[in-house]
C-alpha cells in the first residue's frame, strides 16, 4: 500500500491558509477563503485548486468545532440500574440454604 503524504495546512491569518504543493517543492498555495483566491496558477484562471477546497473544508470543521467547544456538551441522563434480585437465584437459595 502506498502511504500517502500528510497534508500540512498552516492557518496564517482571518480565512487565510497556506498548504503546500503536492506536486511541487518549494511552492505554496496560499487560500484567502474570505476574497475565494488561491494564489496558485489553477486559481489565477479561474479554476478551483484542492488546496482551497482542503482549505475550505478545514475552515469549516474548526468552525463547527470551536462553536460545539464554547456551548456546554449536555448533561447524559441519569441510567437507571435495575438493583431486583434475579428471581432464580433466591429460588436456589431456598432450596440449598
Ligand atoms: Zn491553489
Amino acid at each position: 500500500m502506498q502511504q500517502q503524504q500528510p497534508t500540512t495546512i498552516r492557518r496564517v491569518g482571518q480565512g487565510q491558509y497556506v498548504i503546500p504543493s503536492r506536486t511541487r517543492a518549494n511552492h505554496d498555495h496560499r487560500i484567502d477563503l474570505i476574497a475565494g483566491t488561491c494564489s496558485c496558477e489553477a486559481s489565477q484562471h479561474g479554476k478551483r485548486c484542492w488546496a482551497y477546497g482542503v482549505a475550505e473544508a478545514y475552515s469549516t470543521t474548526m468552525g463547527a468545532y470551536l462553536k460545539s467547544y464554547r456551548q456546554p456538551a449536555p448533561t447524559p441522563a441519569p441510567v437507571a440500574i435495575p438493583m431486583a434480585r434475579p428471581a432464580g437465584m433466591a429460588a436456589l437459595q431456598e432450596c440449598f440454604g
